[in-house]
């Protein structure tokens, strides 16, 4: 499997002491290899590799983790990064009903997908409703009404027996019907051929510039393997989408088009379907799956607490040199963007107990604030950062400019930073901090 490919590529590097030229070139072949037999696009492959050997080349020689944890930290987050790096949710119309259309081959799971996705949605408090418009098959309109009697989810179909009905049609139909009846979520349903049918990928374009979705979801099966990409492109250009979901990775032990699909559409892998029965189901998190293919979670944890541990180690040091007096406009805005990783301004006060009274003022408290200090100490030359009293009056200027604000601004950013390093000093002539640990009194 890709899994033990990989794992015994790493192996080669145990022992080693620092990576080599040729050590890089040994691992990224081995993965190399891996990657194409587990059907991963040959293009994303030639990427993948050229930036795993990039970054291993690159990497500082880190103090916290040996060759071997190197590479698998990089490998890591390459395969997090191809599989699309931060999870994509659904995105709601601001006037329901949002309209999420099914799109994909034949048995790739769209109907199955209508009901798992209904269930789900209800279970974030959506009332959905199924669309019943794949009229090819004599059997589909009753599939759907029995996968969503299973997610107990309405389920619109078209009146039985007369006749071809018109998809098209169905998909407005169960629109209007859904805005009638308050439903806030529809998803339509749709047919799918065995293989790419032009006539079957003009009615699915036909349906979506009916309904109008605000998301069209490519349904494709995992275990499709190289298939992937021609597929995906195919319905790229027939449908265009703006999502996909990857269903049966329970029976993918390879891993190819969950890999590739990203890379070769530019669209975000959402949902990952993972079995037969409605509740297999999920959003698709990059970094889970990433983990899954490396089959390494307790040595992925312990490189990041080795990491972590090297951080502290360095936040130690660097308050003790901020208490020195040496504070920077670079550590101003690591500051910044530590408190921005948090998260926003507004929910980080609305978690402190007894901000509640404050929730006026924390409600306007403008987030572009923030945005605007990281973009003037960016517009510093580093001689500046380090040194602001070089800034007089013609670099005050020229920051503004830089920055796209105002001289006023970059005033007020340059003397908080004076403001908070005098605060600094003051502190540790009064004997440090109590109670921070590293911080020497
Ligand atoms: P559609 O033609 O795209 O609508 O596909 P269906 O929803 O009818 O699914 C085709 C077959 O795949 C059915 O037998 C489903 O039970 C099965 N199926 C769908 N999703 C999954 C999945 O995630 N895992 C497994 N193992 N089977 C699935
Ligand atoms: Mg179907």
């Amino acid at each position: 499997t890709l899994q033990d490919r990989l794992q015994s590529a790493f192996k080669s590097l145990r022992g080693k002491g620092r990576l080599s030229e040729a050590d890089i070139d040994a691992v990224a072949r081995e993965i190399r290899v891996a990657l194409l037999d587990a059907d991963v696009a040959v293009p994303v492959v030639r990427d993948f590799i050229a930036n795993v050997k990039e970054r291993a080349r690159g990497s500082e020689v880190s103090q916290a983790l040996n060759p071997a944890q190197q590479v698998i930290k990089i490998v890591n987050d390459e395969l997090v990064t191809i599989l699309g790096g931060e999870t994509r949710r659904i995105q709601y119309a601001k006037n329901p009903p949002t309209v999420i259309m099914l799109a994909g081959l034949q048995g790739a799971g769209k109907t199955t997908l209508a009901g798992k996705l209904g269930l789900w949605l209800k279970g974030q408090g959506k009332s959905p409703m199924l669309v019943a418009a794949d009229l090819q098959r004599p059997n589909a309109v009753n599939q759907l009404q029995v996968v969503g009697g299973q997610a107990g989810v309405t389920v619109f179909a078209p009146e039985p027996g007369n006749g071809i009905g018109d998809p098209v049609k169905v998909a407005t139909d169960g629109l209007a019907e859904a805005r009638r009846t308050l439903h806030d979520v529809v998803i339509v349903d749709t047919a799918g051929r065995l293989g790419i049918d032009a006539e079957l990928m003009q009615q699915a374009a036909d349906i979506r510039a009916a309904v109008d979705p605000d998301e069209v979801l490519f349904v494709i099966d995992a275990m499709i393997g190289q298939d992937a990409v021609v597929t995906a492109e195919a319905f790229l250009e027939g449908v265009d989408f703006t999502g996909v979901v990857l269903t049966k990775l329970d029976g993918d032990a390879r891993g190819g088009a969950a890999l590739s699909v990203r890379s070769i559409t530019g669209r975000p892998i959402m949902f990952a379907s993972t079995g037969e029965k409605l509740t297999d189901f999920d959003a698709f998190h990059p970094d889970r799956m990433a983990s899954r293919i490396l089959d390494m979670g307790d040595m992925l944890t312990l490189i990041e607490q080795a990491e972590k541990a090297l951080d502290t180690e360095q936040a130690a040091k660097d308050a003790e040199r901020m208490l020195g007096g040496r504070f920077t406009m670079d550590d101003l805005l690591t500051q910044l963007e530590g408190i921005a990783k948090l998260g926003s301004m507004s929910k980080i006060m609305g978690m402190i107990p007894g901000m509640g009274q404050y929730k006026d003022q924390i409600n306007n408290f403008d987030e572009r604030e923030f945005d605007r200090i990281k973009a003037i100490i960016k517009s510093m030359t580093p001689a500046e950062r380090d040194n602001p009293k070089l800034i007089d009056g013609s670099r005050r200027t020229r920051i503004s400019k830089g920055s796209g604000t105002q001289v006023k601004d970059v005033n007020n950013v340059v003397d908080q930073f004076f403001a908070m390093r005098k605060m600094m000093q003051q502190m540790s002539k009064g004997g440090g901090m109590p109670g921070m640990p590293g911080i020497p009194g």
